[in-house]
């Protein structure tokens, strides 16, 4: 009973933080001195103690992750959760932090490390295990990908063919050739106008996409010129599920996001000063409006607020239906283990702590 009580209060909100470890280049100081982990962190289950200044930062969360979990550890965690996609839920997992925190390993892994893959490749291949373990009860399952960058509040198709070569180029000119206007219909099912949707068979077809969409990506960052950890990565799978049997019909979605780095433009002033820092991390936010209109958005869910300001950003109205309600939302908050970050660590867990 009261653990219900919990659940109700906190809604489908729930928050992880994730340490990495001190990177080898890391792992010495400017006098060749090693640095020993922790230096000014401690993690347990749930705790995260950050020391700045000689004062001590205590942090509560659904889970720690410490610098040596596994990324099979850490999708052992979240399994469930890619599970009810399939159940009919919709379903968004974020990844929030600094540049350099571990975000796109979260989200993707490690380039050229199969056994580091990160939770997108691992959802897809339990996604596809699970609806062949389901084909003898008479359950078939379409599944569609679709994935997209919003960088400056605009919105880029990353697995159209021809985007690289047209639609950057009339963006730039300030004609946008695409609109990629977001509309939510009467089922709460989001369409993307002009937005490429791909039927997908198997783990390898969307781990291909993966790699199409990192390359759409890169293009467009140097035709556009522009800061790669400014913008944010959507992964959406649709889940449309029948049982020709029973009649059953289930329609879930499963949103996997990299969000855009959360940190100030130049590493200065962390003085320690409480009220100086909390205006700080304000001004963090506002550098990006789809970063700050998610946290007024997950900030107005956790405290169960009547109004929800979805409509302040783009990141937020394409979301919009797999936010609240009855869907389920996951925040990873990444964390830098460096010393010279304890300002940045202090902002996102200050921020993701207000979630929960
Ligand atoms: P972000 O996407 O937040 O900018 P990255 O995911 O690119 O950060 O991580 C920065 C670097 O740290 C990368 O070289 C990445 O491989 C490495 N890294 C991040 N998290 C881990 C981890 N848990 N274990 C090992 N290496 C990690
Ligand atoms: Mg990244």
């Amino acid at each position: 009973k009261l653990h219900n009580t919990i659940l109700e209060l906190k809604g489908n909100i729930r928050v992880f933080c994730r340490v990495r470890p001190l990177l080898p280049d890391e792992s010495c100081n400017a006098e060749g001195k090693f640095i020993s982990y922790p230096t000014s962190m401690e993690t347990s289950g749930r705790g995260i103690d950050l020391t700045q200044g000689g004062q001590k930062h205590s942090f509560t969360f659904d889970k720690v992750f410490t610098p040596d979990t596994s990324q099979e550890e850490v999708f052992v965690e979240i399994s469930q959760l890619v599970q009810s996609a399939l159940d009919g839920y919709k379903v968004c997992i974020f990844a929030y932090g600094q540049t350099g925190s571990g975000k796109t390993y979260t989200m993707m892994g490690r380039p050229g490390h199969p056994g580091e893959k990160g939770l997108i490749p691992r959802s897809l291949e339990q996604i596809f295990q699970t609806r062949q373990s389901l084909e003898p009860q008479g359950w078939k399952y379409e599944l569609q990908v679709s994935m997209l960058e919003i960088y400056n509040e605009t919105i880029r198709d990353l697995l159209s063919t021809n985007r690289s070569s047209l639609d950057v180029t009339r963006v730039e000119n300030g004609t946008p050739g695409k609109q990629y206007t977001i509309k939510h219909d009467a089922n709460g099912n989001t369409h993307v106008s002009d937005l490429t949707v791909v039927d997908v068979q198997s783990a390898k077809e969307v781990a291909f996409l993966l790699n199409q969409a990192a390359h759409s990506r890169s293009v467009g960052k140097t035709q556009m010129n522009e800061q790669s950890s400014r913008s944010h990565f959507v992964f959406t799978l649709r889940i449309y599920g029948v049982n020709e049997s029973t009649d059953q019909q289930v329609q879930g979605v499963l949103n996997l996001i990299d969000l855009a780095g959360s940190e100030r433009l130049s590493k200065s002033g962390s003085t320690g000063d409480r009220l100086r820092e909390t205006q700080v991390c304000k001004a963090i936010q506002a550098i990006n409006k789809s970063l700050s209109s998610l946290s007024d958005v997950i900030f107005a869910l956790a405290k169960k607020e009547d109004h929800v300001p979805y409509r302040n950003s783009k990141l937020t109205y394409l979301l919009q239906p797999c936010l609240g309600g009855d869907s389920k939302t996951l925040m990873f908050v990444n964390i830098s283990p460096e010393p010279s970050s304890v300002g940045e660590s202090l902002c996102s867990l200050r921020f993701a702590s207000r979630v929960n």
